[in-house]
């Protein structure tokens, strides 16, 4: 493994922290409002604050980049700035919040005093205004355990899955920041022994563990990027929550995949992790089985080492279990293979496009991506403390993801994607 980049300290203390998910190596973008003031602003989170980057701006620390780049409700009038802002912003940022940086912004008492605010009074919203929305299935051991279940061992992984990163195109219009309750879904249910299906609230309802990727840069229809490309256009990470439906989706996804199960929500987590930050992080795809056709060879490292764990809080507690702990590493394709791919065709890719990575699920039981599998299909209910166990998710129950990479002394954290479940409508 190749030596990690060490922590860069900041003058911001809490930013030095073993266990702040926010070093400054980090410096995650996000969009956040204060009380009493509901103009929303792109920030990057540093320690226990947000730096407030329209004010720095504003304030000239920010060459090459106006201030209603950052004055704004989404980072995608920056993302479309392309990779060379991306870098030279994160390089003056980095600078000015370093101990040993430029101490423009360190010395300006008045400027400090208005530019950092702290997280736990500030709102955080949507980080990117999502343009499409695609879910991948890369996860190999998720992508078995339900083949497996939906249609038995010997038919688990699809006879395409080793050679194409296989998607469907999900709904933009309901993905919701972390923090966003989520409504049961109803829909059509039909087991296989009902000679009917019934219209009826879901009672499979389920988490998906997924990374989602925003891509920064579009390329035009009537063209494809290479992986290389790819990787350059993708603009960082967030914690995605591929809610599912899983009566719901055993009796419509055949033959072209799921569709309600999936539409009703997507939570991603509010900070979205620069690819920049997570570069001293890649590591190598898993083996591959079969070579992959040449389009979407692997151009090095492009998986990445993050710690990733599911955690639940059922209805009437007030603490939160750990249920499985897993690692994105175990991804069969590297989200810009997965981009690659989705462009291969022709299809234009746009700036705020996020692409779900499939469920990560490692090989054992407690670092599963999904109850489904954890209960592998009810059959084993899962502890979840305090005397309870689930088989799916319960109204009232609140599921959390969360993620890190971890450095030599620090981390390189993603915050939490969390949501509570509510009844379904009547
Ligand atoms: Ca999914």
């Amino acid at each position: 493994m190749t030596t990690r980049s060490a922590r860069i300290d900041s003058w911001v203390d809490s930013a030095n922290t073993p266990t702040t998910d926010f070093p400054l190596n980090n410096l995650p973008f996000g969009v956040f409002s204060e009380p009493g003031d509901s103009a929303r602003r792109v920030g990057v989170a540093i320690g226990d604050f947000i730096l407030d980057l329209a004010m720095v701006c504003r304030a000239g620390l920010l060459p090459g980049v106006s201030e209603d780049v950052f004055a704004n409700d989404c980072i995608n009038d920056f993302m479309s700035l392309g990779p060379d802002v991306w870098r030279s912003t994160r390089t003056k940022l980095t600078d000015l919040l370093a101990v040993a940086g430029d101490p423009a912004l360190k010395d300006n008492a008045p400027l400090c005093g208005q530019a950092l605010i702290r997280q736990d009074v500030a709102t955080l919203h949507l980080p990117v205004r999502v343009a499409e929305y695609t879910d991948f299935y890369a996860g190999r051991q998720h992508a078995t355990n339900v083949g497996t279940m939906f249609r038995g061992a010997d038919n688990a992984l699809p006879p395409n899955w080793l050679h194409i990163p296989i998607g469907y195109n999900g709904r933009a219009s309901t993905v919701v920041v972390s923090g966003t309750d989520v409504r049961r879904p109803r829909g059509q249910i039909k087991s296989p022994d009902d000679e009917m299906p019934e219209f009826s609230a879901c009672r499979r309802l389920d988490i998906e563990l997924e990374m989602g990727a925003i891509v920064g840069q579009s390329n035009p229809m009537g063209t494809s990027v290479t992986v290389e490309q790819a990787q350059e256009m993708i603009f960082g990470y967030v914690l995605l929550n591929d809610w599912s439906a899983r009566d719901i989706q055993a009796w419509e996804y055949q033959p072209l995949g799921p569709f309600q199960a999936k539409a009703f929500a997507t939570s991603i987590s509010p900070w979205v992790v620069t690819a920049a930050a997570l570069e001293t992080f890649a590591v190598p795809a898993p083996p591959r089985e079969v070579p992959l056709l040449p389009y979407l060879n692997d151009a090095g490292p492009m998986n990445y080492d993050i710690e990733l764990e599911v955690l639940i809080q059922p209805a009437s507690r007030s603490d939160e279990t750990v249920i499985s702990r897993t690692n994105a590493s175990h991804l069969y394709y590297s989200s810009a293979q997965q981009l690659a791919h989705h462009s291969v065709s022709g299809c234009a890719m746009n700036v705020g496009d996020l692409l779900g990575t499939g469920t990560i699920s490692g090989d054992t039981p407690d670092s599963f991506g999904s109850l489904l599998e954890m209960s592998w299909g009810a059959q084993r209910p899962v502890d979840v403390g305090g005397g309870k166990t689930r088989t799916f998710i319960e109204d009232g129950d609140v599921l959390t993801l969360a993620g890190y990479a971890q450095g030599p002394d620090y981390r390189i954290g993603f915050g939490r994607c969390t949501g509570r479940v509510l009844p379904a409508h009547e």
